[in-house]
C-alpha cells in the first residue's frame, strides 16, 4: 500500500523504519512524475522540491514528523515561488512563510510542493489557472473542482496525505467532494490568514484536504490558534484532534435544509445523499427537515461581496511591486494598465470589474450594502436552525459530480452555481466539512456538515462517525473494474478497508 495515503500510513512506514522522511519526499516526487507523464498530465503542482531533502529542515518530533505535505499556491512559502496561479505573480517569491506553513514545519512536516489553483482562487474547476487546468484524478476528461483543485487531486491521487487549501466560497469542500476526499473549512478566525494571499478578506480561510477526517483533525490542531500577525485570528482553545473519535451518533440531530434539495440538484447526487441519510439514521442519528429560506440569495450575495473585496485587494498588483511587469511601458499609467491587462486572466478581470462597479458611487447602496443585509439574513437563518436543536446541518456538498473540462467555461453563472451549497458557511463564518459519501459510477460525491461557530471539535466528531457508518471506498482504491459511467449506480455503504 502507498505509505503516502494517510498520515497514519506515513507515520507507520516511518516508525517501522521502512522509509526515512527523505525517502517519503522522494516517493511523493516519483508519484507526481508518474501522474505528469503521458498525454493527460494531472498538473496538480506548480512547483515541487524534487527528490531528496535536507533532513535537518524537518523537526524530528511532532504530530507530522517526517510527513510530506502540499500547500496551495496562494499560501506564502519562502522556499517555493507563490504565484496564486496567476501570470501577474510569475517569478514572485515570498520573503516569509505563512503562519500555517510555519506551524506545519514546526510539527515536523516537509512541504513537498505548491499546488495549482484557479487564478487568485477564483473559480470552481481549476480551469482558470494561468498555468493550465488540473485534471480529475479518476477521470482525466473532467475537472477536479476548485479552486483548491491541485490540493484535492494531489491528495486523492496519493502524492501527499494532506494538503492546505483556501476557501472563500467553497474552494476546499467542492474540490474535496469532486475528488472523493475530506475537506475542512474552519471557522473564520480559527486559522491565521497571515501569508494567505487575500482574495476576499472577510470570507477567506485556510482549510485542509485529506483522505480521512482524523488526518484533517490532526492538521487543524497544528495550524489553528491565535496569531498576532492576523488581527481577525482569535485566541480560543484549539480543537483537539483526539476528540473526533469520541462521539456517539445517537445523541446527534442532523438538519437537512429543504431548500438544498432543489437548486439544480443532480438526481444521482440526490440518490447518493439519500442513501447516506438512511445509513446515518440506521446508526442512530436523528434527521430533521429544516428551512433556510435565504438560501437562494446566497450566490448573488456572495458575487457582490467577494468581487467587491477582490477589486480592492487586487489593486496592489500594479507591475511596480510583485512579479510581472509589461515590457517597455511609455508612462507610469501605461505600465499599470498593460501589466494588469497582460498579467490577469479573464475571470479575475471580470471580478475586478464587477467589484469596482458594485462599490462605485450610486451603486454602493443598491448592491454592496444590500448584499451585507442579505449576508446577515443568511447568518441569522443558520443561527435559528442551530438554536432549534440541530447539531449539524447535513447537505450534498455540490449539486453535481465532477463535470467535464470545458463544460461550464462559456457560462460563468453556471460555474458560480457549483458553490450554491457551500457559500453560506463562508458568508456566516461558520465551520463546515465535506466528506465522501458515495460514488456515481466512478465519480465521487460529497456530503457537507455545517456547525455553529467554533464547534470544529464536535463537527469533526460527527464527520468521523459518518465516515465510519458510510464506509466510503474511493474509486482509485477499489478493485472494481474501471468504467467512466457517470450515470452509474451509487455505491454508498459498501464497506471498505480502513486506512
Ligand atoms: N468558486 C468560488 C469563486 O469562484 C469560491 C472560490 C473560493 O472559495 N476561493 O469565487
Amino acid at each position: 500500500m502507498n505509505p503516502l495515503r494517510t498520515l497514519a500510513t506515513a507515520r507507520a512506514a516511518l516508525d517501522r523504519g521502512e522509509a526515512s522522511p527523505a525517502e517519503l519526499l522522494s516517493l511523493a516526487e516519483a508519484r507526481n512524475q508518474e501522474l505528469e507523464a503521458g498525454p493527460e498530465p494531472l498538473n496538480a503542482f506548480l512547483s515541487t522540491r524534487g527528490s531528496g531533502v535536507a533532513d535537518e529542515e524537518l523537526a524530528a518530533e511532532g504530530p507530522l514528523a517526517g510527513v510530506p505535505v502540499a500547500v496551495k499556491d496562494n499560501i506564502c512559502t519562502s522556499r517555493f515561488p507563490t504565484t496564486c496561479g496567476s501570470r501577474i505573480l510569475d517569478g514572485f517569491r515570498s520573503p516569509y512563510d505563512a503562519t500555517a506553513v510555519r506551524r506545519l514545519k514546526a510539527a515536523g512536516a516537509g512541504v513537498f510542493g505548491k499546488t495549482n489553483l484557479d487564478e487568485f482562487a477564483m473559480g470552481s474547476s481549476t480551469e482558470n489557472s494561468g498555468f493550465g487546468a488540473v485534471r480529475h484524478p479518476v477521470d482525466r476528461g473532467r475537472v477536479p473542482g476548485g479552486s483548491s483543485g491541485g490540493s484535492a487531486a494531489a491528495v486523492a491521487a496519493g502524492v501527499v496525505p494532506v494538503a492546505l487549501g483556501s476557501s472563500t466560497g467553497g474552494s476546499v469542500r467542492q474540490p474535496a467532494s469532486f475528488c472523493g476526499v475530506v475537506g475542512v473549512k474552519p471557522t473564520y478566525g480559527r486559522v491565521s490568514r497571515y501569508g494567505l494571499v487575500a482574495f476576499a478578506s472577510s470570507l477567506d480561510v485556510i482549510g485542509i484536504l485529506s483522505r480521512t477526517v482524523a488526518d484533517a483533525a490532526t492538521v487543524l490542531e497544528v495550524i489553528a490558534g491565535h496569531d498576532r500577525f492576523d488581527a481577525t485570528c482569535q485566541d480560543r482553545p484549539v480543537p483537539r484532534a483526539g476528540a473526533a473519535s469520541e462521539l456517539d451518533l445517537s445523541g446527534v440531530t442532523l438538519g437537512v435544509p429543504e431548500e438544498y434539495l432543489g437548486l439544480g440538484l443532480d438526481s444521482g447526487v440526490r440518490e447518493v445523499f439519500e442513501s447516506a441519510l438512511d445509513e446515518v439514521r440506521r446508526a442512530g442519528a436523528k434527521v430533521r427537515s429544516v428551512s433556510l429560506p435565504s438560501t437562494p440569495a446566497a450566490i448573488p450575495c456572495y458575487y457582490v461581496i467577494a468581487p467587491a473585496e477582490a477589486s480592492s485587494n487586487l489593486a496592489r498588483y500594479d507591475g511596480a511591486r510583485y512579479g510581472y511587469r509589461t515590457a517597455a511601458p511609455d508612462r507610469l499609467l501605461d505600465m499599470y494598465e498593460r501589466s494588469r491587462g497582460e498579467g490577469f486572466g479573464q475571470e479575475v478581470k471580470r471580478r475586478i470589474m464587477l467589484g469596482t462597479y458594485v462599490l462605485s458611487a450610486g451603486y454602493y447602496e443598491a448592491y454592496y450594502l444590500r448584499a451585507h443585509e442579505v449576508r446577515l439574513a443568511i447568518a441569522r437563518d443558520l443561527e435559528r436552525v442551530f438554536a432549534e436543536g440541530i447539531d449539524a446541518i447535513f447537505t450534498p456538498t455540490s449539486p453535481t459530480p465532477a463535470f467535464r473540462i470545458g463544460e461550464k467555461l462559456a457560462d460563468p453563472y453556471e460555474m458560480y452555481l457549483a458553490d450554491v451549497y457551500t457559500v453560506s458557511a463562508n458568508l456566516a463564518g461558520i465551520p463546515a466539512v465535506s466528506i465522501p459519501i458515495g460514488n456515481l459510477g466512478r465519480l465521487p460525491v460529497g456530503g457537507q456538515l455545517m456547525c455553529p461557530h467554533w464547534e470544529e471539535e464536535r463537527m469533526l466528531g460527527i464527520a468521523h462517525r459518518l465516515e465510519d457508518v458510510i464506509g466510503y471506498v474511493h474509486p482509485l482504491d477499489s478493485a472494481e473494474p474501471a468504467t467512466d459511467d457517470a450515470e452509474g449506480r451509487p455505491n454508498a455503504g459498501v464497506a471498505g478497508e480502513e486506512a
